[in-house]
């Protein structure tokens, strides 16, 4: 649940979940830990990112996935805080 007084970084974009939400978060299991999993929707993914996959950008418009941390010891908000953007693809061959 959010707890507003503890943001770390005010310049961070908001995870607007009404935006993005094209289905349900999962939690995956990978060699790292446990990882939340949220996919975004073309329409939703309005900037381009990095993936951190293929050092390659993700293209705005550009169906694709954020991944969190799941079993962080900071939280899950510190975890929400580095999630990271990966293509579809990507993020499937990783480890
Ligand atoms: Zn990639």
């Amino acid at each position: 649940m959010p707890r507003p007084n503890r943001r770390r970084d005010d310049a961070a974009e908001p995870l607007d979940v009404d935006r993005i939400l094209v289905g349900a978060r999962r939690t995956v299991a990978k060699r790292d830990g446990e990882w939340s999993v949220q996919p975004m929707s073309a329409a939703g993914s309005q900037k381009a990112y990095a993936c951190p996959g293929c050092g390659g950008t993700i293209e705005p418009g550009t169906a694709h996935l954020v991944a969190w941390r799941a079993d962080s010891i900071l939280g899950d908000e510190d975890a929400l805080a580095e999630r990271r953007h990966w293509h579809k693809r990507c993020w499937e061959i990783r480890a």
